[in-house]
Order: C-alpha cells, then structure tokens, then sequence
C-alpha cells in the first residue's frame, strides 16, 4: 500500500510517494492512515502549502511480482 501525495497549487503541483512505513515511523503505530486524518498534517515539500491532496495505491512492484509467482507456478505445477 502506497499514497501520493499531490500539492493541489496550481502554480506548483508537486507530488511525492508516501511509504506508510515512513509514516508509522513519524506519526507512530497509532497513525490515522485515512486521507481526512493524514491530510491536515502534511504539506507541500515544494511550496509548504498545505492543499495536499492522497491518492492510495496499492504497492504495485509487490503485489503484481507475486500474483505473477503464484500464477506461474500454479501454470507450470497444472501441466
Ligand atoms: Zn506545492
């Protein structure tokens, strides 16, 4: 699981990756990981405004690598 961050400025539109690990690191295991509870303690590294909008992805170089793992083994095993 991953969030972008995106400035919402316009005139900047920095966006940045957001590890949730980093995120516990700095907020603790207690960290709100929702976007209304997240979004007012972030702001734009670039502009240091505070209209960050998140977007969740799920952690696509995990996820994809092992569905792939699992469906060629079960592919292979089958045959
Ligand atoms: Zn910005």
């Amino acid at each position: 699981m991953c969030v972008t961050a995106f400035c919402q400025n316009p005139a900047c539109n920095h966006s940045k990756t957001l590890p949730l690990e980093k995120l516990r690191d700095r907020f603790g295991p207690d960290m709100p990981a929702m976007e209304w509870d997240l979004r007012p303690k972030l702001k734009c590294d670039a502009c240091q405004c505070k209209t960050v909008g998140l977007i969740y992805s799920p952690d696509s170089n995990k996820t994809s690598g092992m569905g792939q793992n699992n469906l060629y083994g079960k592919a292979k095993g089958g045959r």
